[in-house]
């Protein structure tokens, strides 16, 4: 995920983030947000929601309001894609929290990874979640790799000869 994004994120939900610039030994949240920009909203979404659900319990709960019971603070410990999900690994939390993550997870998987738009998860060899648009743009990157590839290969071998 982009640099900026990341950043907002942190900015946004600090209580949640406490491990972000601990070091590699420690958390694989080091690495950040390890999947693409188009999940930005899902993140921010969930994240949202996850930190208004402590808040509003522990506030209720220190107020002595019966029906509230105290959650413990959730912390980030990893967050990637795999196999063309968004994988959430988080300590604390409690129920409704664990229900969050399943939905978010699951809307990774109608969601392109890097442009947000309605997509499917798809292989066969890496398997990823992206529209067709993204996947013909990223196939025309890479087409045109290859070419300026092949092209250099034929300058330096000219240019040998
Ligand atoms: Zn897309």
């Amino acid at each position: 995920m982009k640099q900026e994004l990341d950043k907002l994120l942190c900015e946004r939900y600090p209580k949640m983030m406490v491990n972000r610039n601990k070091p590699m030994m420690e958390t694989c949240m080091c690495w950040g947000f390890d999947c693409g920009d188009g999940w930005f909203n899902i993140l921010d979404q969930l994240m949202g929601n996850i930190q208004h659900h402590i808040d509003w319990n522990n506030r209720n709960f220190e107020k002595g309001y019966a029906q509230y019971k105290q959650v413990p603070q959730v912390t980030l410990d990893q967050v990637k894609e795999k196999f063309g999900t968004l994988r959430f690994y988080y300590t604390g939390g409690d129920d409704i929290i664990d229900g969050m993550v399943r939905m978010a997870e699951s809307m990774s998987g109608v969601t392109c990874e890097e442009c947000s738009a309605p997509a499917k998860t798809h292989g066969p060899g890496w398997i990823r979640t992206i529209c067709e648009p993204c996947e013909e743009a990223r196939e025309l990157a890479r087409k045109k790799l290859d070419e300026e590839y092949e092209f250099k290969k034929i300058l330096k071998e000219g240019n040998e000869q």
